[in-house]
């Protein structure tokens, strides 16, 4: 089994060789990971990860959608439910040949893609991963995890990480960051502050979240303008950690700009457990544009990540909480919902919104459009459903002739998958300079001019548009 160098170029040879020297350009450029949902506390402890099942196959809500839907029970692969529930299955070594049986139904897939990649880049593991094979695969990568080379800041150092952004929530005491800059270890590992369990209502931890932010600020949360003072201090309490980002994952993009006196109001009931589902989608919506003015006020980059369907199988979520496959795409809406924000801060070149969608039907209908017009705007990559070969392209079609490649913020691989990372920069790189080589064959861009841009999707713009 070997990767071949020319995967995912176009198949006419004179675009194909185009490709490949847009690619050998940008190949070996550090990755820059602006986003993403990788552990600092691997980075901070450096501790060896424990083995396949638990590093490869429990965290990849990805590969237990599509398991699940062949027919293969959460149980049968070591996922124990909350309560009740029949016999979980306990031997790691029968959950991994279990996950090599099923390794057919991610054939097509970019999961299979980026599997295929670690297996053979970072475990040098040549034979396909296939149920005869699965004892040996299983033996080796725990033997591999054993070993200095395989630590997390080996690794980050190996996949020639300049930079990775965390995801951490408002209470968090960012410990294990505060333990790497005291560390003295070079690599740059940053927070990013996700304050959804303090800005909607509907979460489970809203009101526990508000007390602790209060605690943690010394500011009275019991008030709107305290709350606000907390959210503040917050955020700068992150920026003293490395963080440059905020990200919101809200249900839809709606926001809102009420009068002080409304807000206080709507804060009011939303607090005291008298509020309404209209009241709760407003609230969410006020405090978009509330992260917005403060962003304008502290330069911290947004970023909206809208309509996701969390946890749509309900019965399996009951039995095993979130992340466990059931996250489904919603339908998108931008064009009025981003309104009320962008009347007061859509002119600022010194803001910068990112948004990011589930919906492809929006990147051609309102979100180039949008972004090819107000100077905040940025669109994020292609995420989730749609970062996969198809998906890449799909957006590079659907964007670029409205907004351009420098309205685009580059790749983030947004996954707490860490082996995967450089199988998924290798793919988006990929697949832009194979985009990249149709406008150089058909005489829509010079080469030199795509090279440029080349190397500004894989490396400038990340870094320039999350001010890393
Ligand atoms: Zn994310």
């Amino acid at each position: 089994m070997s990767l071949d160098p020319l995967r995912y170029f176009p198949a006419d040879p004179a675009q194909r060789r185009i490709a490949t020297d847009l690619f050998a350009t940008i190949e070996k450029l550090p990755l820059v990971c602006p986003h993403g949902h990788t552990d600092p506390a691997w980075f901070a402890t450096d501790a060896p990860f424990e083995d396949a099942v638990s590093l490869l196959l429990w965290p990849d809500h990805y590969l237990l959608r599509l398991l699940y839907s062949a027919g293969v029970t959460l149980e049968s692969i070591g996922l124990a439910p909350r309560e009740g529930g029949g016999e979980v299955e306990k031997d790691r070594r029968r959950i991994w040949k279990r996950l090599a049986d099923h390794y057919y139904i991610f054939r097509g897939t970019p999961c299979r893609a980026w599997l295929d990649h670690t297996f053979l880049e970072v475990f040098g593991l040549d034979r396909p991963f296939v149920p005869a094979s699965a004892d040996h695969y299983y033996d080796a990568i725990n033997e591999k995890l054993t070993q200095p080379a395989f630590r997390p800041r080996a690794l980050f150092e190996r996949f020639n990480i300049e930079v990775i952004a965390t995801t951490e929530h408002s209470g968090d005491g960012l410990k294990h960051h505060e333990a790497l800059a005291a560390s003295g270890w070079k690599g740059r590992v940053v927070t990013t502050l996700r304050p959804d369990e303090i800005t909607d209502p509907d979460h489970d931890q809203f009101a526990a979240s508000i007390r602790r932010i209060g605690e943690l600020s010394g500011e009275d949360t019991g008030s709107w303008k305290g709350y606000l003072r907390a959210i503040e201090n917050r955020r700068a309490f992150f920026r003293s950690h490395g963080a440059t980002a905020t990200d919101h994952g809200h249900p839809t993009a709606q926001t809102a700009d009420l009068s002080a006196g409304d807000a206080e109001e709507l804060f009011a009931r939303v607090t005291s457990g008298k509020s309404d589902p209209k009241d709760r989608e407003l609230f969410r919506a006020q405090m978009l544009t509330e992260m917005a003015r403060m962003s304008v006020e502290d330069g911290m980059v947004m970023q909206i990540h809208p309509g996701c369907w969390r946890n749509h199988n309900t019965q399996l979520y009951r039995r095993f909480g979130a992340n466990i496959g059931g996250d489904m795409p919603a339908r998108g809406a931008f064009m009025g919902e981003l309104k009320p924000l962008l009347d007061r801060f859509g002119n600022r070149a010194d803001f910068t919104l990112l948004l990011f969608t589930l919906d492809e039907s929006t990147y051609s209908r309102e979100l180039a459009p949008l972004a090819g017009h107000y100077p905040c705007l940025k669109l994020g990559p292609a995420w989730w459903f749609h970062d996969s070969p198809e998906g890449m392209m799909r957006y590079r079609r659907l964007t670029t002739e409205s907004a351009g490649f420098y309205n685009t913020a580059g790749f983030n691989d947004d996954t707490r998958a860490f082996f995967s990372i450089p199988a998924r920069h290798d793919l988006a790189r990929r697949i832009d300079c194979a985009y990249l080589s149709e406008l150089v064959i058909q005489s829509r861009l010079p080469m030199e001019e795509a090279v440029h841009v080349a190397v500004d999707l894989a490396y400038n713009l990340p870094k320039k548009v999350y001010k890393l």
